[in-house]
């Protein structure tokens, strides 16, 4: 069994920008060189039709419970090296701790790599675990297109795409089973990430200790497009109080969704606001009234946040810098998600760990969306661990140990979940003549341990 070694994945020395766009070469030479390691591990590969690969492995008799480890691959144009991947090497690693334990796990572990989580390729971000939840069907394959590329004049699906990369897999790998989904769903799954922002960074930088991220809730976006019609007019004779100015009215919804993000802050409710504004028959000159503008408002929630609140919140707003500006102002909503929260039970367990093993950590949000919020799992969660130069860009940097750090918690927590429970000390204290086959069912295990 060939060890998992960091340097293989990673090379810590560069700060070289990734362009690993989602199922383009870059991306699948990435994933072969993880599933030749998966294989080397002896976990059985499957590929489903969206692209999502998954390495499963099974220990001990009778397997039940399903655990799943994962995260992915593709980065953003010109990103680091370290979104993504950390979670899926580190489910490699779990993986290896766990073939060399001597605790006895009876469980089935998958280590996943989801599909096109970033946005950069198709403008649509957790493809692979949007699937698997049933947000995404089949049938959107053709209507889903390479962004770059259509504003080139090409025209590549979705679907095409997926073919690539299930052709590329084809001719590099062997022993693939193609199915229609990795898994409907699974009792854990684990995650772990690069922070995106610098909280634990900063607590290094202020602390002086390293610290580690549990997250107990991923945030959601609400993303609204408006449009503003004002009336175009002559800026040096038309009187103050008679002009429909598109602008003005875009420039008033920015300063309120400021002051509506701040006001709320401590609840989480919303954080970046976009403002595109665009004026057409403003043609650059000064004396003419805009009469059109456009814009674009991401909100970001967390916790108890519903996309209602905001929506809501937003109308009112924009009733009022109509009436104000004149001007007619129409909205669309084109997403509203909303946020996840992380299994207690997962993030009381990592947190027990960690002071066993006296790692530092802190519970923090996740303000970006992530595979985790999406996949069907009874209990999920994820970590962060701290980078430099937060992430989407080369100067994303994370130690080494840090990604050990992660491994060897997944690998405590997998031995907590998983522990077969029938050859548990106990058990056999109680009644050593019974054989252990009688205890199949966690019911009677249950009991037992009474
Ligand atoms: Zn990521």
């Amino acid at each position: 069994m060939g060890k998992i070694e960091l340097e293989d994945f990673f090379n810590f020395d560069s700060k070289e920008p990734i362009n690993r766009l989602a199922y383009t070469e870059e991306d699948m030479k990435y994933k072969v060189k993880i599933i030749e390691k998966m294989q080397e591990l002896g976990m059985k590969i499957s590929v489903d039709k969206i692209g999502n690969i998954c390495g499963t492995i099974s220990f001990g008799n009778n397997p039940k419970k399903v655990l799943a480890i994962g995260s992915h691959t593709d980065s953003v144009y010109n990103g680091g090296q370290y979104d993504g991947p950390v979670g899926v090497i580190t489910g490699l690693k779990t993986v290896e701790a766990l073939l060399n334990s001597k605790s006895k796990v009876n469980g089935i572990v998958k280590v996943v790599i989801y599909a096109c989580e970033e946005s950069s390729r198709f403008g649509n971000a957790c493809i692979g675990s949007k699937y698997l939840s049933g947000n995404i069907k089949e049938d959107d394959y053709h209507n889903i297109v390479d962004k770059k590329e259509e504003k080139q004049g090409n025209r590549i699906t979705l679907e095409e795409a997926i073919k690539f990369a299930t052709t590329y897999l084809k001719s590099n790998i062997h022993d693939i089973e193609f199915v229609d989904k990795i898994f409907d769903t699974v009792d854990y799954s684990l995650e772990s990430h690069i922070e995106q922002y610098d909280i634990l960074q900063e607590n290094y930088m202020k602390n002086k200790q390293d610290v580690i991220g549990i997250v107990n809730t991923i945030g959601s976006a609400v993303r609204i497009k408006y449009d503003v019609l004002g009336k175009s007019g002559h800026t040096g004779s038309t009187p103050m109080k008679e002009r429909q100015n598109a602008v003005d009215a875009t420039a008033l919804i920015g300063k309120k969704i400021r002051k509506l993000g701040k006001k709320y802050e401590e609840v989480m409710l919303g954080r970046a606001s976009q403002v595109e504004i665009n004026t057409i028959g403003h043609n650059g000159s000064f004396n003419q009234i805009p009469n059109h503008a456009e814009g674009l408002i991401d909100f970001r929630l967390l916790l108890q946040n519903t996309p209602e609140n905001v929506l809501a919140a937003f109308e009112e707003i924009i009733k009022k810098v109509s009436k104000k500006t004149k001007t007619n102002i129409t909205t669309t909503v084109i997403s509203k998600g909303s946020p996840v929260n992380t299994s207690a039970m997962l993030n009381e367990k990592i947190a027990e760990i960690c002071e066993k093993d006296k790692i530092n950590f802190m519970k923090m949000p996740s303000w970006a969306g992530q595979d985790t919020g999406y996949i069907p799992a009874k209990e999920k969660t994820m970590i962060f661990i701290p980078s430099e130069g937060g992430s989407h860009n080369p100067d994303e940097t994370t130690k080494k140990e840090f990604i050990e750090v992660a491994s060897s918690i997944f690998t405590d927590l997998s031995k907590d979940l998983l522990l077969e429970k029938f050859r548990d000390s106990q058990v056999v204290k109680v009644s050593p003549s019974i054989s252990m086959l009688d205890y199949g069912t966690a019911s009677t295990n249950k009991e037992i341990e009474k």
